[in-house]
């Protein structure tokens, strides 16, 4: 039997009452390793959270954070970029990539904003998920970091630990999404979606998670589906906790999200498709 085996079978036997004490005690580690998990979008008004995260579709919060100060310098707010004109907005966001598409959508965006809101941003999901471009993803990334409204943000790095964790065997987001939310309390969720994100992008990789060197290794059905061997896990791990990583690093992360962050984890299958975020 292989170590992977041993793991999925050592909680194959696990009631629903264990599978919440485990992930709250996975949460918990992930809160000691990761104590500086957070949006890693800049922004200062729910208007500049929310364009920045739908621009941030199929690109690294990195590049969307290069180009929203000289966006928000010519589009401060919705009236502004509701009139702006497209082939301006275009090229400012051109390097996050989909450019067209995007600057349709978050031209479109501020006039709903503006039409229907006077220009402020909804605090509630039900209207977010209403406007272009905005799935319920983005909604939740709204919602918890800038209005306090605990949100579960369901990407693909959330997504794909969740199975490993045995959270849920779900691979709809919006399902996936309530049976995650209902092992947790409400207060937790968006620091949960940071942290779970944040390891995600560090050691539970996509491809060839460093299981060798994962602090959840004896909380994991799926222990044992990367590499085992703890000298080249570490070799695996990624920003602050490479083995190359500066004190600098180590002091803010979430800046080295710059080099290598999602964009060399992107693939059809994975990312969402600008379109398709609704
Ligand atoms: S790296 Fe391995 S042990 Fe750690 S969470 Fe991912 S699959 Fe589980």
């Amino acid at each position: 039997m292989t170590v992977a085996e041993k793991s999925a079978r050592k909680f194959a036997k696990e009631t629903p009452l264990g599978r919440t004490r485990r992930a709250r005690k996975i949460h918990r580690i992930l809160a000691e390793v990761y104590p500086n998990a957070k949006c890693e979008l800049d922004f200062e008004t729910p208007f500049q959270l929310l364009i920045a995260t739908v621009l941030s579709a199929q690109t690294t919060d990195i590049r969307v954070n290069a180009v929203t100060p000289g966006l928000f310098a010519a589009f401060p707010d919705a009236h502004s970029l509701a009139v702006a004109n497209l082939i301006e907005v275009e090229e400012l966001i051109r390097s996050t990539g989909f450019y067209r598409a995007k600057a349709r959508n978050i031209v479109k965006l501020a006039n709903e904003l503006v039409d229907e809101y006077d220009g402020v941003v909804p605090n509630r999901l039900d209207k977010l998920v209403k406007l272009a471009g905005v799935g319920r993803k983005t909604a939740n990334v709204v919602l918890g970091n800038a209005f306090d409204t605990p949100g579960l943000t369901v990407d693909t790095h959330m997504g794909r630990l969740a199975r490993r964790f045995g959270w849920t065997e779900e691979t709809d987001p919006v399902k996936a999404e309530h049976e995650i939310a209902a092992l947790f309390p409400k207060r937790d969720l968006t620091l949960l979606s940071h942290r779970v994100i944040f390891h995600g992008r560090r050691i539970c990789h996509s491809r060839r998670p460093a299981c060798g060197a994962c602090p959840l290794a004896a909380l994991c059905p799926s222990f044992g589906i990367g590499e085992l061997d703890p000298d080249k896990a570490r070799s695996m791990l990624r920003f602050e906790m490479a083995p190359e990583a500066t004190v600098a690093d180590a002091a803010a992360p979430e800046s080295s999200n710059a080099a290598t962050s999602d964009a060399s984890e992107l693939d059809a299958s994975e990312s969402d498709a600008v379109e398709n975020d609704r």
